[in-house]
């Protein structure tokens, strides 16, 4: 280790995006293990953005640093998806480089220098706790019941504890990602009753595809944030765009600690231009979860396999030992398809309905075969 580094970051395990992959990148691999989209922008829209920068993008000039133009697509179409009647305004949005940049925005505004702790629920998006430990900051780690809910018992004692760093975020996926499972009534209950000094972020990365949303909280909750992003249902994750929903004032503080500017043009015109063009692209979101559904019946149908009903765009799946369940899951790149093993099961992003039929008929090979 080089001298001169925090000695904390020698314990760090990096974010591997693909930890599983064997040997060299193979393109005819099935990449189900990052639940991305399966489709690509249509042609005919990247040619729109091949235009855009062609005639409106100055590659010598910075990009707009306020991001005025796409803060005000996304809150019209923040207002327009609401299931509940809400009126979002392009100062209660924040836009980040992923919504990866957002999360560590907001680690950057609440805990740095000692200052708090956060609290998570595994198995969840590995991000939190890899950005926290990153900047020094704790991270208070609670166990899930069977249904994967958060075990608000162990919730609760980690917050009210005054033994360690206090919790000054409480990080949540609505539905949770690797498991699938949306946020319960208690749940939500438990999120609402925290103090005003614990901010509650919520992310809706699989907004699009459970069509379950708590942004109609945050005309009420001076401590809640709802995080999204563009690379999953908006097909752009070669783009890294994410943004943020929640009252200006803490608005204000997310656009003070990051970096100036932090989207490239090209980012900014994608997103503005998938959000024109959103009717389209959101046309494959019935057919995706017509595919989940009908890989989630024929999975329960497997000998051994055991599973959960999800509400995203991924299947969470696992054996009776995580020793099988990881065998399985290298059975299966070897076959060919490549998947999630995390928090001892698996994780199996639905693709376009060949894949998924490749998927099925290897899992079964596998069962069936041992
Ligand atoms: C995929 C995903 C994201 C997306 O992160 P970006 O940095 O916007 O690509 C965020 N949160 C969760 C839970 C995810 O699964």
């Amino acid at each position: 280790m080089l001298p001169f580094l925090r000695s904390d970051l020698a314990q760090l395990n990096a974010y591997t995006p693909h930890p599983e992959a064997e040997g060299e990148p193979n393109l005819a691999v099935d990449r189900l293990d990052t639940n991305e989209c399966p489709y690509d922008l249509p042609v005919e829209l990247k040619q729109k953005l091949a235009w855009t920068y062609q005639h409106q993008i100055e590659a010598n000039r910075y990009p707009d640093g306020e991001h005025d133009a796409l803060k005000r697509a996304i809150a019209a179409y923040v207002t327009e998806s609401a299931t509940d009647s809400v009126q979002i305004d392009p100062r209660q949005i924040s836009v980040g480089n992923g919504s990866d940049e957002l999360i560590r925005s907001l680690l950057i505004a609440t805990c740095l220098g000692g200052q708090g702790s956060i609290l998570v629920a595994e198995p969840t998006f590995s991000m939190y706790a890899i950005l926290a430990q990153t900047l020094g900051i704790p991270v208070a780690r609670i166990r899930r019941t069977e249904a994967f809910a958060l075990d608000l018992r162990e919730a609760e004692a980690a917050v009210s504890s005054s033994t360690s760093t206090p919790v000054r975020v409480v990080f949540v996926v609505h539905p949770n990602s690797p498991t699938g499972n949306p946020l319960t009534r208690t749940e939500i209950d438990w999120l609402k009753q925290l103090p005003p000094n614990i901010l509650v972020a919520i992310d809706e990365a699989y907004f699009e595809f459970s069509q379950q949303t708590l942004v109609a909280e945050i005309a009420h909750r001076s401590n809640w944030v709802i995080l999204r992003t563009f690379s999953k249902a908006f097909r752009l994750a070669a783009h890294r765009v994410g943004y943020a929903i929640a009252q200006p004032t803490l608005i204000q503080v997310l656009e003070k600690v990051r970096l100036p500017y932090n989207l490239p043009a090209m980012s900014q015109a994608a997103a503005q231009l998938a959000l024109t063009h959103r009717a389209q692209l959101l046309q494959s979101i019935p057919e995706l979860m017509r595919e989940r559904d009908r890989m989630y019946a024929a999975l329960s149908q497997l000998p051994r396999l055991q599973l959960r009903p999800s509400a995203a765009n991924f299947i969470y799946a696992w054996l009776e030992t995580e020793a099988e369940t990881e065998n399985l899951r290298h059975q299966l790149r070897q076959l060919g398809t490549s998947i999630r093993f995390t928090g001892g099961g698996l994780r199996i992003t639905i693709g376009t309905p060949a894949e998924n039929d490749r998927t099925l008929q290897r899992i079964s090979s596998q069962l069936q075969s041992v």
